[in-house]
Order: structure tokens, then sequence, then C-alpha cells
């Protein structure tokens, strides 16, 4: 009875604990303040900069986890760096027929506070507390995988995206050498140009660097 109530207090404290507000940049005002002091932060399209990459925006409909559409346009957005960055690796692997399609990268902060209020207690884990907010708010972390170019047809990869299970572990032994062979390429062209892989997700990788960009919560069609 007594973890009982341990429990059921911490669940509580976990789903209402967002007094640590962090600071986001939520309007325009503030954002044009921003990219002037420092122009690299500008957030841009990445299919404008990069137009060979292909898109599959998860959020921008019913097919992800939370079962809702929570983004208006299917849409992604970078900082400079991280584009310049994407463009690099884009390039390399054009040349070996194949190339990028992106699940997610900008994500604005309304959306994050959102995911924690509908991720179940047993999995927030794997969503971004509120409190901190994730390296997607920054502009500064995208979800992606490898595709055929000719095909359009993903490689073979250890889970689906935003598969929320240990054997989307970014180095979970137990799979088939292909899915291995894939996911490790995959992990090794982006450390190569400045991309960590997170421990849970083999799809999710932060730019180096993240934490001089603050959280925002501006919507794509306002960017
Ligand atoms: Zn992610």
């Amino acid at each position: 009875m007594k973890a009982l109530t341990v429990g059921l207090i911490a669940s509580f404290y976990l789903v209402f604990n967002v007094q640590e507000q962090p600071v986001v940049i939520s309007s325009q005002k503030e954002y044009q303040a921003v990219i002037k002091q420092y122009p690299e932060q500008i957030l841009q399209e990445i299919v404008k900069e990069i137009p060979t990459i292909k898109l599959d925006i998860k959020y921008a409909t019913k097919d992800n986890f939370s079962g809702i559409a929570v983004y208006h346009q299917a849409k992604a957005y970078a900082r400079k760096p991280v584009i310049d960055a994407l463009r690099k690796i884009q390039k390399e692997l054009n040349q070996q027929g194949l190339g990028l399609k992106i699940f997610d990268a900008y994500r604005p902060y309304a959306v994050t506070v959102k995911f924690w209020k509908l991720t179940p207690i047993d999995k927030k884990d794997y969503v971004a507390n509120p409190n901190k907010g994730s390296r997607h708010n920054r502009g500064c972390a995208v979800d992606l995988t490898i595709i055929n170019l000719k095909t359009g047809v993903e490689l073979k990869m250890p889970t689906p995206y935003d598969s929320f299970t240990k054997e989307a572990a970014a180095d979970y032994e137990n799979i088939p050498p292909e899915e291995k062979k894939n996911r490790d390429f995959l992990i090794n062209m982006m450390k190569q140009n400045g991309f960590n892989v997170i421990k849970s997700e083999w799809w999710h990788f932060d730019f180096k660097g993240w934490e001089n960009y603050p959280l925002m919560d501006i919507p794509f069609q306002k960017l």
C-alpha cells in the first residue's frame, strides 16, 4: 500500500510538474532579434536548401504514436549549420545511390508539451520533458533514415520510426545482420558529420552544440 501511494505521488509529480518553465522563444520579434545577433541560428526549410532530400513527416498525419496530426503542414526546418551538415551527408549518400528521408526536424515547443500529456507514464522516457524541452525544439535534432534513391524504399532498419521498444536502441545487438549493418552505417555517417545518435532511438540525431540554440515555439507557417 505504501509503495502504491509513493508510486501514485511520483506519477502525479511526473505528469504535473511543470513549474520550472524554461525560456522559450515564442514571438517573431524575439526570433528576429536572435537571428540578427546570431545569423547562423536561422531556421531554414530543409527541402528548399537540399531539394533531393525526401520527407515523410509522420506528425502531419495520424500515422504516429499519438494518433493525432499535430502539425498543420508537412514541413521540416532546421538551423543553418544543421542543414549544412545534412547537405554533406546527402552528397555522400547520393554517390552511393542512396539518400536521406526525414521524419521530423524542428518541432515547436507546444507540440512537446502536447506529446508529454499524451504519452502514458511507462513510455515517458521516449518523449522530452517540457521542463527541459526537446533538442527538436532547438532546431538541432533530426529524425531520419536512409532510402534507395531510385526506388524510394527505406533500407531495412531494426524497427519502424517511433517504435518505443528495446529493439529501437541504437546499440541493440540481437537483430539481423543486414539491419545492424544499415543502422550502424547511418549512425557512423551522421557521427562523422557532427550528429550523435541518442541511446534509445536509432533514428534520432542531435547536432553538436545544440545547447547554444534556444528552445522555440514558432509554428512552421510563421517561419
Ligand atoms: Zn527525435
